[in-house]
């Protein structure tokens, strides 16, 4: 078997007057240690220029980044929105799409689980330090991969399968988060504080799992879950 081809979707920044691709490097290191080949995607014009690479690709990577642009989900901006890339909501918008109707096995982290959510008609909360009193800190000033809150997952989801546990200390560096989740969409991880940390496709016709959390930055730790999800989507796009 061929080494399964993952796209890895990038975003876009300017920087020195010249319009630079942006990606952080962990999400290619944890594809290819997984043994997947990483083709990272940056924002395109064209949807059949998106189209013709989803047909060549074994998998999707959704990866973090900016907040998604609220008229998306038919929200007006709050005062706490951060910055958006519109360009870049049109293309993952799209990449889920296609991923979904060739049931191309989907992972999405972080920016990804929100832009999944919205795929798919849920909503999101805009910055969760205003809009939700009494919420924990989801983006204190700490390393990346430090820990900071538990998630419960929900017994018998994908999610709770692939990790091992039904409960995990996360690293979380967000200040959005999935509000409405679609019909027939599953919650498979919450926060103390009920924020949605995790959501699933439920059906057998499409592997698609987001999480709110940021695995890539702990697939060097001890333990195993992390480097579980990066298996799996790795083992899905392969076939297994
Ligand atoms: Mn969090």
């Amino acid at each position: 078997m061929t080494t399964p081809l993952i796209a890895i979707s990038a975003s876009t920044r300017a920087d020195d007057g010249v319009t630079r691709l942006r990606l952080g490097v962990n999400y290619i290191r944890a594809i290819e240690r997984s043994g997947g080949l990483p083709l990272v995607v940056p924002p395109v014009a064209d949807p059949a220029t998106l189209a013709t690479l989803l047909d060549r690709v074994d998998g999707l990577l959704l990866t973090g980044g900016e907040d998604v642009a609220p008229e998306r989900y038919g929200a007006s901006a709050h005062p706490r929105l951060g910055t958006v890339h519109p360009e870049r909501d049109a293309t993952e918008l799209e990449l889920v799409a296609g991923a979904r109707e060739r049931g191309l096995p989907t992972l999405a982290i972080c920016r990804g689980i929100q832009v999944l959510g919205v795929a798919l008609g849920g909503t999101l909360i805009q910055d969760i330090g205003s809009e939700r009193t009494g919420a924990l800190d989801h983006d204190p000033p700490l390393a990346r991969d430090s820990l900071v809150h538990a998630v419960a997952i929900d017994p018998g989801s994908r999610l709770a399968a692939i990790l091992g546990t039904l409960t995990l200390d996360v690293n979380s560096v967000h200040h959005q988060a999935v509000d409405a989740v679609p019909a027939g969409i599953r919650t498979t991880a919450l926060a103390p504080d009920g924020i949605i940390e995790g959501i699933e496709w439920p059906g057998d016709d499409w592997w698609a799992i987001g999480v709110q959390w940021h695995p890539e930055e702990l697939i060097d730790s001890r333990r195993n879950a992390d480097r579980a999800l990066f298996d799996e989507l790795v083992a899905k796009a392969g076939g297994k």
